[in-house]
C-alpha cells in the first residue's frame, strides 16, 4: 500500500546534538564531581522512565530521577536541561533536507514524533530550518514511546498501512509500532544492528524505497 504519511523521529535521526557536551554544562554545577556518574546513567533512566510512564513531566521526572539517581534531581535542573538543549547547535544528519524535498514533492504527510519536551525539540527543528516541512510535531509531554497511544496519535487521520516510521531506537521507533502495523525503517547510519532489520544507512536510501 502507498505510504502517505511519514512519521520521523528527532534525536540521531534527523537532528543530533552534543549531548555529552550539553548535560556536562547542566548537571555540572549541580552534581560535581558526580557528574561523570549521572552523565553514564542518564540514558538507561530516561528510558526506564519513559517505559514506566506516559509522558514527561517536570515534576514526576525530578522525583524519579532523584529516587532513581540518589541525587537531589530538582525541577530547576530539568528546567536548565531543556533551555540548554535549545540553545545548543545540533549537527543534522546526512541527507534529511533532500529526503525531505523529495517526499514534500510527492505531497507526503510528514510528522516528527519525538519523547523530549515541545519546547526543546521545536526550537531545534526551527533553529535547523527544518521546522516548516512537519504538519505536526507530537513530544513527550503527551505521549511517549513505546505507549501505544504516541502512534497512534502521530498518525492522525491515515490507517496503519499507510505509514511509515523512520528512526534510531530499536524498541521506540522500530519494534513497537510495527506491533500496531505500523511499517518502520531502522536507521542505522553506523550499521550496528542485525541486517534482519528493515533498515537504512543513509536516509537518502529512503527516496528508492518510497
Ligand atoms: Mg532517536
Amino acid at each position: 500500500m502507498e505510504k502517505k504519511r511519514f512519521i520521523f523521529d528527532l534525536d540521531r535521526t534527523l537532528l543530533t546534538c552534543n549531548y555529552q557536551k550539553v548535560e556536562t554544562a547542566v548537571f555540572e554545577p549541580f552534581f560535581r564531581d558526580k557528574t561523570e556518574l549521572v552523565m553514564k546513567n542518564i540514558a538507561y533512566l530516561l528510558d526506564e522512565y519513559e517505559t514506566m510512564y506516559q509522558t514527561y513531566e517536570d515534576k514526576r521526572l525530578s522525583k524519579f530521577l532523584t529516587e532513581k539517581s540518589g541525587l537531589e534531581f530538582t525541577p530547576e535542573i530539568i528546567r536548565e536541561w531543556k533551555n540548554a538543549m535549545m540553545s545548543e547547535a545540533d549537527t543534522m544528519e546526512e541527507g534529511v533536507i533532500e529526503l525531505l524535498d523529495y517526499l514534500k514533492e510527492k505531497n507526503k504527510s510528514l510528522v516528527v514524533l519525538t519523547n523530549w519536551y515541545g519546547k526543546s525539540q521545536k526550537a531545534r527543528l526551527r533553529n535547523a530550518k527544518i521546522y516548516d516541512y512537519f504538519e505536526d510535531v507530537f513530544t513527550g509531554e503527551y505521549q511517549l514511546k513505546p505507549h501505544p497511544r504516541a502512534y497512534i496519535n502521530a498518525m492522525g487521520k491515515f490507517n496503519p498501512r499507510e505509514c511509515v516510521i523512520i528512526g534510531d531506537s530499536i524498541s521506540k521507533d522500530y519494534s513497537a509500532p510495527r506491533l500496531h502495523g505500523i511499517e518502520a525503517v531502522l536507521y542505522d547510519k553506523d550499521n550496528i544492528h542485525d541486517d534482519n532489520y528493515v533498515k537504512v544507512k543513509k536516509l537518502t536510501e529512503l527516496k528508492k524505497k518510497y
